[in-house]
């Protein structure tokens, strides 16, 4: 009979504890961005102008960006744990994860050409990648369905039609644009016939491009982009005409564990203000953190986000391998933004009337929390993808 030798170091994971370094820095920049700074912005619906720019100079945004196009070269988890940090500091990092994932589609299938022209000027700052144009007012969740058309003239694209909840639009250089290449009823799978642009915005604003700003529950920056008779050089067109959807798919694992992560920084940061509030507030002559009502609540998003927090280690950990990792991301989305949202209940749920009241920024956190199970995918899609996928039941729509 032989034998499996086993360690005696069992390997233990806490709760935010990898990259230790890049932690502590993260949270060194965001401690200049204290809750009122988001306030201000929020009450503005202002971009965080200051705070990507420090981000950008200390070399977070182009952490995925390899080190030959002037980035930091650095694994997927690696990026993760900086967005996680964000987060649980109490800051958001909607315009840092953006550009992360919508610069891997450029980075993955765009010519060396595009590469070496965007890659370096994104990693120093210089240009920023944070839009994104795939949803529709008509088409949300079912992408294939889009109706923005782009139709080849010469060696240009005339591209017309309409985006919503574009984010970022407005303060973005460049936007990557999903569009049909080929009429749905022209091909023989409906994710045929996509392809994927990358629009300088900078022409475009009054040159076939309106970008006009939506009034959100949270400050995402977010717009209705309208394209009329764009006119698109055929060489900002990314990897082969067509094949947009497979090069949107695979960035949405990579979006997903980042998505996860941030869900993750969120769910710490209700936690422990939960937690603090909780042993400091007195009412009835004890903390109300004494009263199995106010802490269980706050012990179970604590336990849901431990768990939730392995499985988005072991996404980041197969993706980094090059392995399949379709239902480790999907499956870290879903329960870090259910740990989150949970967590944020409790906290808001601790804080009493005081959550209401906008300088504690819990209400902020909730509400920005809050789209985590609906974008970039909804928690829905997420469970009809291991129904189908993973589990072989028939597929629901
Ligand atoms: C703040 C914010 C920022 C965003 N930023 C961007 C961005 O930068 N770029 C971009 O392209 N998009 C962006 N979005 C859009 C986002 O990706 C979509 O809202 C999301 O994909 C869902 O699409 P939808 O809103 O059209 O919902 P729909 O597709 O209309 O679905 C509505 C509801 O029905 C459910 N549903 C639909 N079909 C099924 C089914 N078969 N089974 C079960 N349930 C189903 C969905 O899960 C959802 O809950 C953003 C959205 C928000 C709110």
């Amino acid at each position: 009979m032989t034998t499996t030798a086993i360690s005696a170091e069992p390997v233990v994971i806490e709760l935010g504890d990898d990259y230790a370094d890049i932690r502590e820095s993260v949270r060194r920049i965001c401690a200049d961005f204290p809750g009122s700074y988001w306030r201000n912005l929020d009450e503005k619906q202002g971009y965080p102008s200051e705070f990507v720019a420090a981000l950008t100079d200390a070399g977070y945004l182009g952490a995925l960006i390899p080190e030959e196009y002037g980035g930091s070269g650095l694994p997927l988890r690696a990026a993760s744990v900086i967005l996680e940090e964000i987060h649980a500091s109490g800051c958001n990092a909607g315009a840092c994860h953006a550009q992360m994932y919508i610069m891997g589609t450029l980075l993955r299938h765009g010519s060396e050409e595009q590469k070496r022209k965007y890659l370096p000027d994104i990693a120093s700052g210089r240009l920023r990648l944070q839009a994104f144009g795939v949803t529709e007012p008509t088409t949300g969740s079912d992408t294939t369905q889009i109706r923005t058309r782009a139709e080849r003239v010469g060696d240009t694209y005339v591209i017309n039609g309409q985006k919503v909840w574009t984010s970022r639009a407005l303060y973005s250089d460049l936007m990557l644009l999903l569009a049909r290449t080929t009429p749905a009823d022209q091909v023989k799978r409906k994710t045929d016939g996509i392809s994927v642009f990358l629009v300088d915005l900078r022409e475009a604003r009054g040159n076939g491009v309106d970008i006009r700003p939506i009034r959100a529950m949270i400050n995402h920056n977010t717009t209705e982009v309208f394209i009329e008779n764009l006119v698109v050089p055929a060489e900002n067109l990314i990897g082969e005409e067509g094949k947009g959807f497979r090069y949107i798919l695979d960035g949405m694992n990579a979006e997903r564990i980042l998505c996860a992560s941030e869900a993750i920084g969120d769910a710490r940061w209700f936690i422990r203000t939960a937690s603090a509030y909780a042993n400091e507030r007195v009412v009835f002559g004890r903390p109300i953190g004494q009263n199995q009502g106010i802490q269980f609540p706050i012990a179970r998003a604590y336990a849901e986000t431990r768990a939730a927090e392995m499985m988005v280690r072991k996404a980041a950990a197969r993706f980094q391998a090059g392995a399949d990792c379709g239902e480790d991301a999907n499956i870290a989305k879903l329960l870090a933004s259910e740990a989150a949202w949970h967590a944020a209940e409790a906290c808001m749920q601790t804080h009493g009337g005081f959550g209401y009241a906008a300088e504690y920024d819990v209400e902020r956190k909730w509400r920005e929390c809050r789209v985590m199970q609906i974008a970039p995918i909804s928690s829905n899609l997420i469970l009809s993808y291991i129904g189908q996928h993973v589990l072989g039941m028939p597929r629901s729509f």
